[in-house]
């Protein structure tokens, strides 16, 4: 008989644990155990053992900020080597955020660390939590996926490809530059071929620090004064443009941007197409923005990308050395073409 593996649930709060409160779904201390307790099929010899940590407070997502990345870094990483694998149940909201920054703040990760939530609490009818729980369960226990990844719906994600795309479906979130690692039908089946080798060294955690960083969504009509004042206080920012990396290359602009890059601002190219990469070289629109210092984010999510300008600010390295950085493939979450322009 297989051994039963054991598998760590850090439970930071998310619409899987909530109830209805007077003003709408909330979290609320002991409830989501109270539910699971409630599964028999949990108790199941086919189930791995688990513990389950119940954060205080229990937060929905919108209100997590990275000192919450780190909180729950830090507490995977000091009971790493009690158990097989880890769940991190966690509101869909900023999921995708969590996920990619744990997966740039623990290096040579070598066991799963699963996200999952639901779109549906727990304690209801047509809760899509259950499912998701248990295929998590045994993928974390089962499937030794050295990655940070993210279950919901019947795909398994890698976390920094992911995605939230919708607010209403169950498979809620999408991985668009980058195959699914696994899928949850009849099988279990993980495609072994897409997932991370296993490390070679020891694991490290990292943690990020209070890097000022930010999204900008360019859009028609941008002025110069609203990028600049935006610009000010930051030391990295990630330009969802347009299509394959495309601005306006309106000079007034380009200066900000150029002025911006010079005093130090790691400026990341990111399209806001949900498909795709930059390629700068493509319009003379992009090209200009490469002259006046922004890089190329290529295939990343802007998820990604803004988690690994917080990861890298918070290292000891010069901002050309995150320019360098930001553009290689550190965790899985980057694919750059064979050969570039
Ligand atoms: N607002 C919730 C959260 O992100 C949504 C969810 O869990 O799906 O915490």
């Amino acid at each position: 008989m297989r051994a039963r593996k054991s598998v760590y649930i850090a439970y930071t709060g998310g619409t899987i644990g909530m109830r209805q409160g007077a003003h709408g779904y909330e979290p609320a201390p002991g409830f989501l155990e109270e539910q699971m307790s409630r599964l028999p099929v949990l108790a199941s010899p086919d189930m791995p053992r688990y513990r389950i940590h119940e954060y205080d407070p229990l937060l929905d997502s919108a209100n997590m900020s990275p000192a919450d990345w780190v909180k729950l870094g830090r507490d995977i990483m000091s009971r790493y080597d009690r158990y097989d694998g880890f769940i991190v149940l966690h509101g869909t909201d900023t999921m995708a955020f969590s996920a990619s920054s744990l997966s740039f703040m623990f290096r040579n990760l070598g066991k799963p660390i699963v996200f999952t939530g639901s779109q549906i609490p727990l304690c209801e009818v047509r809760t899509d939590a259950r499912e998701n729980l248990i295929t998590s369960l045994l993928l974390a226990a089962r499937h030794p996926i050295p990655e940070v990844s993210l279950f919901v719906g019947h795909q398994l994600l890698r976390g920094n490809r992911a995605t939230k795309v919708s607010a209403k479906r169950f498979l809620a979130f999408s991985s668009p530059n980058y195959p699914p690692l696994g899928e949850a039908g009849v099988d279990l089946v993980i495609n072994r071929d897409r997932v991370l080798p296993s490390p070679s060294e020891p694991i490290a955690f990292d943690a990020v620090g209070h890097a000022q960083v930010a999204d900008l969504r360019i859009f028609p009509g941008i002025t110069p004064e609203t990028l600049e004042a935006f610009l000010g206080p930051l030391h990295g920012a990630v330009l969802h443009t347009y299509g394959a990396g495309n601005a306006p290359d309106r000079p007034e602009l380009l200066e900000v941007l150029q002025q911006a890059s010079e005093r130090g601002v790691v400026l990341v190219n990111c399209t806001q197409c949900l498909e795709g990469s930059v390629n700068m070289a493509g319009y003379a629109t992009g090209n200009a923005l490469r002259e006046a210092g922004v890089i190329s984010g290529y295939d990343m999510t802007p998820e990604a990308a803004l988690t690994k300008l917080y990861y890298l600010l918070s290292q000891d390295l010069d901002p050309e050395e995150i320019r360098e950085q930001m553009q290689q493939n550190l965790r899985g979450e980057l694919s750059r073409p064979a050969a570039e322009p």
